[in-house]
């Protein structure tokens, strides 16, 4: 049997959290809004904001839940359209339809980025727009930004994937109105669940804060203007939503580990990038020039393969050791638009449903090391190969 490398385990969460659970498992104290001040939770808030270079974070209990409270402070209408990428997780959709909007699927090419034309096209029709920077791939978010300022549309990120990402030198998730992020165990920092929301708007923030569930006058433990807070006192229903001290203590050690991970993700990233890069059957497609990445996980595209070969190189791979998932080879893949049949309405979106038929997604977390990364780059070109045969030696 060949050993290959285990991609699924996570890093074990640092020991500084252990202590810190410790401490709270005694005292018994894992409310937010039991201390006075200093809870787990309002310092996560504050380290986070600082990392991030935005004004406020709101952490709570899963990025959908940011979302679903970003739009909910955005006050829209009910039925609202609302603007997503057609290449999403289907907690995306699934969060416009709990704020009862109405999502709209734009189409995304095949770098797994939205079509600015077709996002344009669409545009003048929402009211709201959530980039999903789906598996962390960044938008043109200058040519999305300039769209969306010109109409007066907001922006908000999905950065579940994003932590550590830059555009221009500029944090992902801080360009739109609100950024949310993810700790479930899948992302960069692994809480098991949880979500953070970070904004500079006072008054979108203390709406957000009453929303997740700081009753009565909880909303004094939140470091933001307290007269953004008078106005909605009472006025906003209470949605509970909010973290553990518990999950904020796991979240809060990580912090720290988060460069190192991004450093070591993106160079992990790019050596299996490069390899897959030489063979003519598999293409990753190009970061934006603005953009600097934190991936924890690779995407390529198989090229010149049908789709019986497509089911054929999943097959071949899976023999080899690995197993690759092609976004729409399987029938109940969360991440392509067809399957969100809780929607009333599900768009045809021909180039988005052509990039998820070719589109191979594994994950590549930033402790493999360099052999680890060999055997992987190694299996997915020679799985190319057992299906369309070896590759010819040029020039004899
Ligand atoms: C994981 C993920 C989500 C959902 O995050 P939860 O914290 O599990 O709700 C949303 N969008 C994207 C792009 C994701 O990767």
């Amino acid at each position: 049997m060949t050993l290959t490398p285990n991609v699924y385990d996570a890093e074990p969460i640092p020991q500084s959290a252990r202590d810190e659970i410790d401490r709270m498992l005694q005292s018994g104290d894992l409310f937010r809004y039991t201390a006075p001040e200093n809870a787990p939770v309002a310092l996560l808030e504050s380290e986070f904001a600082a990392l991030l270079g935005s004004k406020y974070a709101l952490a709570v209990s899963s990025c959908s839940a940011a979302l679903f409270l970003s739009l909910k402070a955005l006050a829209l209408p009910r039925d609202a359209r609302v603007m997503i990428p057609g290449f999403t997780f289907a907690a995306v959709p699934s969060s416009v339809v709990h704020a009862d909007c109405i999502p709209v699927l734009c189409e995304v090419g095949d770098n797994y980025r939205i079509d600015i034309d077709d996002f344009a096209a669409k545009l003048d029709d929402v009211q709201a727009v959530i980039i999903s920077h789906m598996r962390g791939h960044t938008s043109d978010m200058d040519a999305i930004m300039a769209l969306c300022d010109a109409k007066n549309i907001p922006v908000i990120e999905d950065a579940a994937h994003s932590l550590g990402t830059t555009w221009h030198d500029r944090n992902i998730g801080t360009l739109g109105k609100i950024g949310c992020f993810s700790f479930q165990s899948y992302k960069l920092v692994n809480a098991g669940e949880g979500g953070i929301l970070v904004t500079d708007d006072a008054d979108l923030v203390a709406r957000c804060i009453i929303m997740s569930g700081a009753y009565e006058h909880n909303w004094q433990k939140h470091p933001v203007l307290h007269d953004a807070f008078a106005r909605w006192q009472n006025q906003l229903p209470l949605y509970n939503l909010r973290l553990s001290n518990l999950s904020a203590a796991i979240i809060r050690a990580q912090l720290p580990e988060v460069a190192r991970r991004v450093r070591d993700g993106r160079a992990g990233h790019d050596y299996v990038a490069a390899k897959l890069q030489l063979s003519p059957w598999l293409s990753v497609p190009e970061k934006l020039t603005p953009e600097e990445r934190a991936p924890d996980s690779i995407q390529f595209n198989l090229e010149g393969l049908n789709d019986a070969q497509v089911e054929a190189y999943q097959a071949a791979a899976q023999a080899r050791g690995i197993k690759v998932q092609v976004f729409g080879a399987s029938k109940d893949n969360a991440r392509a638009f067809w399957n969100w049949q809780f929607l009333n309405d599900i768009p045809e979106l021909p180039k988005t449903r052509a990039m998820l038929g070719r589109a191979c997604d594994m994950r590549l977390p930033a402790r493999l090391t360099q052999p680890e990364l060999d055997t992987i780059a190694e299996i997915l070109t020679a799985a190319a190969e057992d299906v369309m045969g070896p590759l010819r030696t040029y020039g004899t």
